[in-house]
């Protein structure tokens, strides 16, 4: 059911405010990103994925490996944690941040749906603890391909052998 935005008052202090902490390149995101340079894993940022349904614009990318990384906004994405209610135009606010968590979910299982892997990591975890998880799930991701190469050789070598019985 689609929700219906209420009005706002472009002037408010709450919406400027929230307009500048929108940006893309947040602190968070430059310190992970620097930190996972270190790491040695290839990775865009703000690189697009083009699926079926939908254009997905992740903070970081991993292309070989196929994992959309998000570092979501405590305030946008209505982090359990540090969302707190703001205090003018809360209906605009609340139906945008439950607007915005939607989106995230249906986000994260068109990615899924195309064959990707999807980590959203909350503004508020420490670099450090972003960074071993997502070298954890890159090393989960690396684990799990020496089955599907196989799998992918052996189809090929199946493919190779119709062929050739097709032309005896
Ligand atoms: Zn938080």
């Amino acid at each position: 059911m689609p929700l219906k935005l209420p009005p706002f008052e472009a002037s408010s202090r709450t919406h400027r405010w929230a307009l500048s902490n929108r940006s893309k390149d947040t602190k968070q995101e430059i310190a992970l990103r620097s930190a996972l340079h270190r790491t040695g894993y290839r990775f865009r940022k703000h690189s697009v994925i083009v699926l079926p349904d939908r254009r997905v614009r992740p903070d970081i990318v991993f292309p070989r490996y196929r994992l959309a990384v998000f570092v979501d906004g405590c305030y946008w994405h209505g982090c359990p944690e540090h969302h707190g209610s703001p205090t003018s135009n809360s209906d605009y606010w609340r139906w945008k941040i439950a607007h915005n968590v939607e989106r995230d979910e249906l986000v994260n299982q068109s990615l899924t749906a195309h064959g990707w892997h999807v980590v959203r990591i909350w503004e508020h975890v420490p670099t450090a603890i972003a960074v071993s998880r997502l070298a954890t799930t890159l090393s989960a991701i690396h684990e799990s391909r020496p089955e599907r190469v196989l799998l992918q050789t052996e189809n090929r070598h199946n493919a190779r052998a119709e062929r050739q019985s097709n032309q005896l």
